[in-house]
């Protein structure tokens, strides 16, 4: 990946400088960069108001101390994050990563993809993203509340249903905004759609579980269907066992494909006959267990400890769990193997250069930006029900997302093919993603 545009490649350098010790960061803003150079070789006139310049430094980064006591009495503090990165398209938007790997580069990566994903949605949405290094896992029901109290008792002074509204992500599922909601609406006295991702009851939207995983096989189908094929029949190795792991795989199923890999940080499951979505859930969302414990449901099934899922062969991989969790050399046995797409289902998951060798072999090729973007619409869909306060049925939701996501694979597609760069959905993207940015910066003034 370079930058060749000589006002790109000082004002990067720059960055570098500035973000000495954020490697994540400094990876998203570079792909960024790199496919927007045929932009900025176009529009002098986002050079300069300054866009890019402004666009790679958060309006506001919140970092802040969350002290809590464990079951044994135990005092503990960790480090909570928001960072509220861009307003120009509405409030700031952008979920809640709790897991010990998290600090102020993954933050601010996650913050700034967000930007360019939620303004693919076509929804009125800021950028943000925020968590703490805290690790749920082994942690009691009450462990995890006092911490959640604890993290919204210095949040809640800092968002609002206009003015920023979290989300969940890796380690913030329904029950954390739960306990997230109601110190929320304990502090501030206001029942008021602050967070998306809310439980049925209060709140929450039809189809927000799901909308993640779901919304990437929609994706899938538009990118395959430009092929002249589609997900039936297909062989899929879905990494991850999260919330977007296994609803992608329910509707990866539901449309004719066998999944027959799922993993989680501790090793994968092969099962040739198709993964038993119900034992997984069993595991995964009742349990909060591990994925090794599938064997014990599923006899005939494998599971092999490490990182080898992507040895796996098959027709289609959905990488679901993390970022940089897929390598130049796991890309190269996916060709070897046959694959013909992958996309995205968590943020970043494939290196610089894995997605080149994809390119370079002419396989489907779907960023994280793009394909994972039916979360966030799903919750923009939250807000617009809670503003209202009214609750839409699940075939509305559903059929909204589905609009949604064709809509951001036309609008990519076109947005590549109008600036040179063929089908490469990354530029696409970035660059459609981008330029609504851009135009509601230059609208708004100096910022
Ligand atoms: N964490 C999800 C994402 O990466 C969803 C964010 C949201 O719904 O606000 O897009």
């Amino acid at each position: 990946m370079t930058i060749q545009h000589p006002y790109l490649q000082n004002l990067f350098a720059d960055i570098q400088k500035r973000n000495a010790n954020e490697p994540e960061f400094l990876q998203a803003v570079a792909e960024v960069f790199s496919s927007l150079e045929v932009v900025a070789y176009k529009r002098p006139d986002l050079l300069e108001a300054g866009i890019f310049d402004r666009i790679v430094e958060p309006e506001r980064m919140i970092s802040f101390r969350v002290a809590w006591v464990d079951d044994a009495n135990t005092v503990r503090v960790n480090r909570g994050y928001r960072v509220q990165f861009n307003s120009a398209l509405g409030p700031y938007k952008g979920g809640i990563r709790f897991h010990p790997s998290v600090n102020a580069s993954i933050i601010k990566f996650l913050g700034f993809e967000q930007i360019f994903k939620n303004s693919l949605t076509g929804l009125l949405l800021g950028g943000g993203k925020g968590g703490a290094d805290f690790d749920p896992k082994g942690k009691s029901d009450g462990e995890v509340m006092r911490f959640c109290q604890a993290f919204m008792t210095e949040l809640a002074r800092h968002i609002g249903a206009h003015t920023d509204v979290p989300a969940g992500d890796i380690g913030v599922g329904a029950r954390e905004i739960g306990f997230l909601f109601g110190q929320y609406k304990r502090l501030q006295n206001e029942f008021t759609g602050v967070l998306t991702g809310k439980g049925l009851t209060y709140g929450g939207s039809l189809v927000r579980k799901e909308a993640t995983g779901y919304g990437l096989c929609y994706f899938v189908q538009e990118m395959l269907a430009s092929k002249g094929t589609s997900l039936a029949g297909k062989r899929v190795v879905i990494s991850g066992s999260g919330n977007v792991a296994i609803y992608a795989a329910e509707k990866a199923t539901a449309l004719g494909a066998c999944v027959i890999a799922l993993s989680d940080s501790s090793g994968y499951i092969v099962d040739p006959k198709g993964v038993n979505l119900a034992v997984i859930k069993e595991i995964k969302e009742v349990r909060r267990g591990r994925i090794s414990e599938y064997t014990q449901y599923v006899p005939h099934a494998e599971y092999h400890p490490g990182f080898g899922i992507w040895n796996v062969p098959c027709d289609v991989a959905l990488p679901c769990a993390t970022q940089n969790e897929l390598h130049g050399e796991d890309a190269a046995v996916l060709v070897k193997n046959g694959c013909i797409a992958v996309a995205e289902g968590a943020n970043m998951p494939c290196t610089p250069e894995a997605v080149d060798i994809f390119h370079e072999n002419g396989i489907l090729f779907a960023p994280g930006k793009a394909s994972n973007a039916g979360g966030v619409a799903t919750s923009g869909l939250e807000m617009a029900q809670n503003a209202s306060f009214l609750s839409w049925s699940f075939e509305e939701v559903d059929c909204r997302l589905q609009q949604i996501m064709k809509n951001i694979y036309k609008n990519c597609r076109k947005a590549a093919e109008d600036y040179g760069c063929g089908d490469n959905l990354v530029a696409g993207a970035n660059i459609a993603g981008f330029l609504k940015v851009a135009e509601a910066m230059l609208a708004q003034g100096v910022f």
